[in-house]
């Protein structure tokens, strides 16, 4: 039986409108979930076309378990990622990557009728995860995500507390990509365009910071090698190609670019020989890569799950502000969101 509720769906002038949500029929193995809170993500910006219900950071509580549900309850408190589902039967399920399975399914291509700032999900209960003991809902939602984001290429790259991590963007992905990379053990480093974020990006963690535009003209690219990055996360993924060039010289031989962000735009780089010269990589970390054979997709199940226990053994917390979920602060959020107005991810909080 088709179940309606309140939801929010892009409209073609770029709004955001409430609307009508629905999830079928609860399955053997499917859980029903009450939403509670949820994060915007600039890929909602990108699926406003699109008129799906919007919203991909959710949590909230389990209100109805399948007859065959093994892992949850009622009442617990959980979230979910990109991806909602998998064969389970292919060999990139098997070796545990459901999200390169062909069978994925993914926000925005699948479920279009529910969404993190919908009233409810639908889900397999292989594909929702349990919030850890002492999280916060407000901060749990951003992680589904950003945290997922920022956490997987930890695990994807073999990244260890030896490496010297670089972040670029102190946003929604930056401010936790410098948390987690200082539990880890890393040397960081953040890249910022201006002064008035060093203190800031200092106490989500960085070591040192990297002001990229310099008063006196100089170049920011470390003199000293081994001031060089292993790694550098690029949040500003849509900028890539023009300052790479200089990127690549800000990383040590053998490192390691990894662009964040979604970017629907050309790859191109006219520094061909440094990344053969120094054995540098770029790999990302988005799905539009996939196609050009290059990273993988937000995080697996397996990734997804260590990355809430590794925040919450550390104690990491995106920096929120948090809004009413309704139709007029849910347009304020996306405007707001688009012009970078906002430190760092906002949370829509669901009314009773
Ligand atoms: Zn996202
Ligand atoms: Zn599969």
């Amino acid at each position: 039986m088709v179940m309606e509720f309140k939801a929010f769906r892009g409209q073609h002038d770029g709004s955001v409108k409430e609307s009508v949500g629905r999830v079928d029929d609860i399955g053997d193995n499917d859980v029903l979930i009450k939403l509670t809170h949820a994060g915007l993500c600039f890929t909602d910006v990108h699926h406003i076309e699109l008129g799906n219900a919007l919203g991909h950071e959710p949590t909230g509580n389990i209100v109805e378990t399948g007859k065959d549900v093994r892992h949850l309850k009622v009442g617990d408190m959980v979230g979910y990622g990109y991806n909602h589902g998998s064969c389970d039967d292919c060999d990139e399920c098997r070796l545990g990557n459901d999200t390169l399975c062909n069978d994925r399914k993914l926000y925005g291509q699948v479920d279009l009728d529910f969404g993190g700032f919908g009233e409810y999900a639908k889900l397999n209960e292989r594909f929702v995860h349990k919030i850890p003991e002492g999280m916060a809902p407000e901060h749990a939602a951003p992680l589904q995500c950003a945290g997922a984001t920022v956490f997987a290429p930890f695990l994807k790259h073999d990244i260890k507390p030896i490496h010297r991590v670089g972040v670029i963007g102190i946003g929604g992905l930056g401010h936790l990509a410098l948390q987690v990379a200082n539990k880890w053990g890393c040397s960081v480093g953040a890249f910022t365009t201006s002064e008035n974020k060093v203190a800031e990006a200092k106490s989500f963690g960085a070591h040192d910071v990297i002001v990229t535009k310099r008063a006196d003209g100089k170049s920011f690219v470390p003199e000293k090698e081994e001031e060089k990055f292993d790694f550098i996360f690029c949040s500003v993924s849509s900028q890539l190609s023009s300052p790479l060039g200089r990127l690549l010289d800000c990383l040590k031989a053998r490192g390691t670019i990894i662009p964040l962000g979604v970017d629907f735009g050309k790859f191109e780089t006219n520094r061909y020989f440094s990344l053969l010269a120094r054995e540098n990589k770029v790999v990302t970390a988005s799905d539009h890569a996939r196609e050009q054979g290059r990273g993988s997709l937000v995080a697996t199940r397996y990734e997804h799950q260590k990355m809430l226990e590794f925040c919450a053994r550390h104690d990491i917390k995106p920096a929120v502000e948090v809004l009413d979920l309704n139709e007029k602060n849910l347009n304020i959020a996306f405007e707001r969101l688009q012009k970078n107005d906002v430190r760092y991810r906002f949370v829509l909080k669901h009314q009773e």
